[in-house]
């Protein structure tokens, strides 16, 4: 069986994938890399219902390191693109580069990632990052999943009333709020 890296941004998008998992006996490796968000305090409170979630599974959520400045490094020039633009495109390599990257490192052979599951992203985008990111890391395979099909959008609505989850009004960086 494929040992599982499993990339969340948050609990919303990755209750019903984790929940799918746990279904198939798959208890995949959690990791919360996400420098992109601003306010930290909307970071800890996106990252504390990551690991309630998580908890009710047995999984451990591991947390990368939160770099805002590296982040804004990997976006410049791109800072105004619009949602689906240019900079989504960067924000998503440099989160599911270090995913790989944790990945290859710990000798987990199999990437996902929850950002395909909201509606609000370009999933050829994030396969592309995905892509992207697994190729600098031979040992590991990119799993480009569509998380959306097979009812998991639906049961992720409900997961969300259910769990009473925090449900952001906006991405996480400081370009998404600027509506
Ligand atoms: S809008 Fe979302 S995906 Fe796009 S750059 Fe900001 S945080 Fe990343």
């Amino acid at each position: 069986m494929a040992k599982l890296l499993l990339h969340v941004c948050c609990a919303p998008c990755s209750g019903a994938i984790i929940e799918a998992l746990d279904k198939e006996g798959v208890k995949p490796v959690v990791f919360f890399s996400n420098s992109n968000i601003v306010p930290r305090e909307e970071y800890d409170l996106r990252l504390a219902e990551c690991k309630r979630y998580c908890s009710k599974f047995g999984i451990t959520v591991v947390e990368d390191d939160y770099d805002h400045a590296a982040w804004r490094e990997a976006v410049k020039g791109f800072e105004h693109e619009p949602e689906r633009g240019e900079r989504c495109l960067r924000c998503f390599r440099y989160r599911l580069e270090r995913a790989a990257k944790y990945a290859a490192q710990h000798g987990l052979d199999t990437l996902t990632t929850s950002l395909a599951s909201s509606r609000w992203k370009d999933l050829e985008q994030v396969d592309a990052a995905g892509g992207f990111a697994c190729g600098l890391f031979p040992g590991v395979r990119w799993w480009g999943n569509n998380w959306r099909k097979g009812g998991l959008q639906q049961r992720r609505s409900e997961i969300i009333k259910e769990q009473n989850f925090y449900n952001q009004t906006f991405c996480g960086c400081e370009f998404s709020k600027l509506k």
